[in-house]
Formats: C-alpha cells, sequence, structure tokens
C-alpha cells in the first residue's frame, strides 16, 4: 500500500526552515526518545505537535491489512493532522526509528500559533489538510464498517464518516467473503448490520450517529457546565460562518450539529456560484475548510448532538439536547437551516437510503454506474445532481409537475441540460408509485396532463423538491411565519413582539428574532435568500449584532 511520503508531496511533509524551528523552539519543550519509543499511540488522545530536531520518526496505521508504515519523518519536518488542532483520537502511531530529539507543541500553543503566526499557520494546516485527504484516500484509521447496499442504515453511517472527514474501510457483506468469518469472529449476525469495528473499542451493531460520534471521541473536549458566550445550533454554511467569526473575534463558542458539518450545501456536489471558486467546489470540500477554521479559531463544535428544546424565558439560555445534557448560552443564533421535502408516497420511507436518496455525493452516485436513474425537482440542487450524475448513470430522467424549469433554476444549468444526451426532462411529471423487495427495483410515473402512466425498472431515485424549516425544537419559542420559518428583524410585526413580550429596546435587531438574544440566520429565517453567500453573509452579520446585545 502506497505510504503518504510515496506522493513525495512537499505541502504534506514540508521541511521547516531554521528560522521557523527557532520561533518554535521558544514556546514548545525539548524531549529526548530512544529508538522504537511510541511517541503516540494510535487511538490516543494525544494533543502534541512534534517537530524532529534529530533522529527519524516512522508513522503506522493499521487497516484490513494489518500495519502499514505510512510515513517517515525526519529532521525539520512534524508530526500530526486535523485531530491533533480538534483534539480527538490520532488516526496513526507514532515511533522512534531511531534515538530522536523532538520540539513538542502542545494543543493550546498549536492553536495559538495557527492564530498569530500567519507564515507557521499556512504550512501547518495546509499540511494536516493534505494528510488527512490522503489518510481517507488510502482508507488508513483503525475504523472498519462492514455494511450493505441493501441496508439504509449502511448509507447512513457512510454518510456521517465521510462528511465528518473520518477515514474509513468499507467492507461489503455481499461481496467480501472474508468478512463472514470477521463477522463469526465478533459474534455478529447478518441482522446487526451495519457494524462499526473501532480500534481496542467495544463492536457497535447498528449504531446511531451519536453512538459513532463518541466511539470516536468527536466531543471530547465539550463542557455542559459552562455557560458560553454564544450558542449556534446548526453547522451548516451560515452556523459555520458565525463560529467562524465569533471565535476569532474573542466569543466562547459552542456549536451543537445533529449531523456532520456543512448542512444542505454539504451535499451538493459542486457548488458553482460561490464567490471565489471559479471552477466550483464540492460541499464536502467547502464544509472541511470552514469547520477546520472555526477549529483553528478555537470554536467548540459538538457533532451529532442535536437541539431538541430551548428555555428561552431563562437567562442564560438553555438548550436541551437529545439523548445528552443541555448546554447554556448569553447568546443564541438559530442556524438549523432546513431539510428535504418528501414525496408523498406512502411507502417512501421503506426505500430511503435503499433506492431513494436527498442528497446526491460521489457516494451516492457510486450506486447508479450504468443505470437508469431519476431526479425528482426542476431547482438548481435537481439541476446540479442531473449534470453530475449523467456523467455517472446511463441515463437520467428530471421529472417535474410543471411546464419547464425556467422559474426555479439557473440559465447555466437549464442549457447543459438541454445539450446533455444522457438527460430527459419529463415535465408535468410525477412518480406515482414505488416498488421492491429491500430496495427499490421499479417505478412507475404519470403524466398529469394526457393521465398516461409508464412503469420502468429504475433503482434509484434523487428527491429534490425543496425543503421545510427545522424549527419543531423551538417548542414555540419565537415568532413564526405562516410557513414555519423564523421572523426577524422588520419582519417582526407589533403583535409578534407583543405576544413575546418584547421586554426591551426599540425594535430587535437585523437577524434579531422575538427573543431578545436570539438570532436566526440563513435558510431556516423567513424570506431569506436560500443560498450559500447569503447563509455565510448572514451568519457573520449576526455575530456583530451579538457583541452589541452582549454588551447592553
Ligand atoms: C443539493 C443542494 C445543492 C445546493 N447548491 C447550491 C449552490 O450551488 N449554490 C448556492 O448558493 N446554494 C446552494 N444550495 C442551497 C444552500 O446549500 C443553502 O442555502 C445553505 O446550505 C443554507 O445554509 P444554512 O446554514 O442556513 O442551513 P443548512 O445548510 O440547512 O444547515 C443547517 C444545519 O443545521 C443542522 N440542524 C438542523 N436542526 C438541528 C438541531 N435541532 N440541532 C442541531 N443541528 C441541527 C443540520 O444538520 C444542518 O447541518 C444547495 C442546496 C442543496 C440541498
Amino acid at each position: 500500500m502506497a505510504g503518504l511520503n510515496d506522493l513525495n508531496d512537499d505541502a504534506m511533509f514540508p521541511r521547516l526552515t531554521e528560522a521557523q524551528i527557532a520561533r518554535l523552539d521558544s514556546l514548545g519543550a525539548r524531549r529526548n526518545f530512544a529508538q522504537d519509543d511510541v511517541i503516540f499511540d494510535q487511538g490516543s488522545r494525544s494533543r502534541s505537535l512534534f517537530v524532529v530536531l534529530k533522529g527519524r520518526l516512522e508513522a503506522f496505521g493499521s487497516s484490513t491489512h494489518g500495519e502499514t508504515r505510512i510515513a517517515v519523518v525526519e529532521p525539520g519536518q512534524f508530526t500530526g493532522e486535523l485531530n491533533v488542532l480538534a483534539g480527538r483520537p490520532t488516526l496513526v502511531q507514532a515511533r522512534a526509528a531511531a534515538a530522536s530529539e523532538l520540539l513538542e507543541i502542545d494543543q493550546a500553543t498549536l492553536r495559538r500559533i495557527v492564530q498569530t503566526d500567519s507564515e507557521l499557520s499556512e504550512i501547518f494546516l495546509r499540511a494536516f489538510l493534505r494528510r488527512r485527504a490522503a489518510l481517507i484516500a488510502q482508507a488508513h484509521g483503525d475504523l472498519i464498517l462492514i455494511g450493505s447496499p441493501f441496508s439504509a442504515a449502511t448509507l447512513r453511517l457512510k454518510e456521517f464518516l465521510s462528511r465528518n472527514g473520518q477515514p474509513y474501510t468499507y467492507l461489503e457483506v455481499e461481496r467480501d467473503t472474508g468478512v463472514q468469518n470477521l463477522l463469526e469472529h465478533f459474534e455478529i449476525n447478518l441482522d446487526d448490520i451495519p457494524v462499526l469495528i473501532c480500534h481496542d473499542r467495544p463492536v457497535l451493531r447498528n449504531p446511531t450517529n451519536a453512538q459513532v460520534a463518541q466511539c470516536l471521541g468527536f466531543n471530547t473536549e465539550i463542557d455542559e457546565s459552562r455557560v458560553y458566550d454564544l450558542i449556534v445550533v446548526g453547522a451548516g454554511p451560515s452556523g459555520l460562518a458565525a463560529a467562524v467569526y465569533a471565535a476569532s473575534e474573542g466569543l466562547d463558542v459552542l456549536v451543537l450539529e445533529s449531523n456532520a458539518p456543512g448542512g444542505q450545501a454539504g451535499s451538493s456536489s459542486r457548488i458553482e456560484n460561490y464567490l471565489g471558486f471559479p471552477t466550483g467546489i464540492t460541499g464536502q470540500d467547502l464544509a472541511g475548510r470552514a469547520f477546520v477554521q472555526a477549529e483553528k479559531f478555537g470554536a467548540h463544535i459538538a457533532i451529532a448532538r442535536v437541539a431538541a428544546g430551548l428555555a428561552c424565558d431563562r437567562r442564560p439560555f438553555r438548550v436541551e439536547c437529545a439523548g445528552a445534557e443541555p448546554v447554556q448560552g448569553r447568546a443564541l443564533i438559530v442556524a438549523s437551516g432546513a431539510e428535504y421535502r418528501k414525496l408523498p408516497l406512502p411507502n417512501l420511507g421503506q426505500f430511503e437510503g435503499v433506492g431513494v436518496y436527498y442528497g446526491a455525493t460521489r457516494l451516492e452516485a457510486q450506486l447508479c454506474a450504468n443505470e437508469e436513474i431519476v431526479i425528482v425537482g426542476g431547482g438548481n440542487s435537481a439541476g446540479q445532481a442531473a449534470i453530475f450524475l449523467s456523467s455517472i448513470a446511463k441515463h437520467v430522467h428530471v421529472l417535474v409537475r410543471g411546464p419547464g424549469l425556467a422559474d426555479s433554476m439557473s440559465r447555466y444549468l437549464i442549457r447543459r441540460i438541454e445539450e446533455s444526451p444522457t438527460i430527459t426532462l419529463r415535465t408535468h411529471t410525477q412518480i406515482v408509485s414505488l416498488e421492491g423487495n429491500g430496495h427499490l427495483e421499479r417505478l412507475s410515473w404519470s403524466n398529469l396532463e394526457s393521465g398516461a402512466t409508464e412503469t420502468r425498472d429504475v433503482r434509484h431515485v434523487f428527491s429534490m423538491t425543496g425543503a421545510s424549516p427545522n424549527t419543531r425544537w423551538l417548542g414555540g419559542c419565537v415568532a413564526l411565519d405562516d410557513k414555519q420559518f423564523i421572523k426577524t428583524g422588520a419582519d417582526l410585526l407589533p403583535e409578534d413582539l407583543e405576544a413575546e413580550r418584547w421586554p426591551l429596546r426599540g425594535r430587535p435587531y437585523l437577524f434579531e428574532t422575538s427573543v431578545p438574544r436570539v438570532f436566526a440566520v440563513g435558510d431556516v429565517r423567513s424570506s431569506s435568500v436560500k443560498r450559500v453567500a447569503s447563509a455565510v453573509g448572514e451568519g457573520s452579520v449576526a455575530v456583530q449584532l451579538i457583541h452589541r446585545v452582549l454588551s447592553e
């Protein structure tokens, strides 16, 4: 198996200059190790970065192939990847290959360096990001997922791990004969699929995302006893932007994210209209970078932590969390966005994750190679999915109930759809039935004008019919519009404020809800523009106003 060094990438294993090492020397501690000493173990919570001054280190990763040497770290080079910054368990083991002198930089100092020393920050963060990408590509790490394409929970876990940038080895029960032996070894039945095997921890059988997050140590740094300056609910583009600005401006920030960073944007195959990315960027890349940026400034991000209620009549605010301790904050930004609308079909639930999908990323695309697929919806997300999947699937049918796409989709996407020989637009058409045993096998669609119904052997449907706001968890705390989006600022009528007994200075600030110090940004906000750029803009602007209300 290729090692990380084999990629011969100077940006992944750069050598620090003497001047850079001298700067670090005053901030770290020099330590000596004998040959074969373990510097840190795979799965341990090593919170330090080590610069090699003398000697040599070797990094080892374990996978289904056993232990592999994946990198050699020589004088001037340094250990570490994203988990050091986040305080999560390490993905590799490092040993001294010779008697070595190392400079140890602890996590708090490392954070300070990446915030204050722009030259070293660039070198470290770039190396960390590249190393993580290589670890993912080579499936290094100690995590094995055993699953099946006939299990919706398998796709859920694959998405959860991928969207959280976690390397893992995937073994498919139906394809891999060795898997049966592995299952027997751990006394696991087929009914327990999907199964997750973490390094030296108990095997998880069909775990929830929260159980996986716990097993991987995602949230070990979250302190539920603390009163945070700001709690942000949701780590989509708006919540991450708020976290980056708030943390970089000195606020103590906690972000609660029910699934993975990125929100809806994270499920986009390619965002082409976000400023600064002329060739486009995948939602996953954008989310990954924003997450690292928030961590760099010291924001705390709790993954798979669902806000389930808000006690808005007490100060500090208390946010109830499903299956976890509540958290408290002096101010709150609601950035919980929206979730996909569902097709009105009685047996839909039977096929979600096993034939019906709400995102079109690389993971779902892998399932569609050379197959006929259906995309439902006429918005930009449906258009992007059609273009992306048409390069993999045999044929893509785009179904819309209306007469065309002109009112709902950007012109550049419509043109690409029209020009593609492998995409057919079917107007005035809707799905009327889904059939299959364990996985979607066929469906019927009907033309609303002619009444003609057609049945096709289609095994994959992408439902992209818009979204409804995630506001149920607020339990009526703040004023909502008639579609359940949160009203803010000038949209709040005097009767909204009266109902909430608005007690303060004049009117609520821009993005402030009917409850003082509770703000709402992005797609969850009434009359917001449903775009990445506006979500990011709103998240950052709200932070300015948070400073103001906290000082009042
Ligand atoms: C497939 C697709 C493609 C798109 N492409 C583009 C594009 O090319 N260009 C563009 O400008 N826009 C695009 N959009 C729209 C854009 O992604 C959204 O406008 C943007 O993501 C909104 O950001 P947000 O942070 O407000 O909300 P969201 O992205 O919806 O994020 C909300 C987050 O909150 C979390 N959450 C929800 N409830 C809770 C809770 N109770 N507790 C904790 N966390 C919670 C969710 O898990 C989610 O991560 C696309 C959308 C989709 C679905």
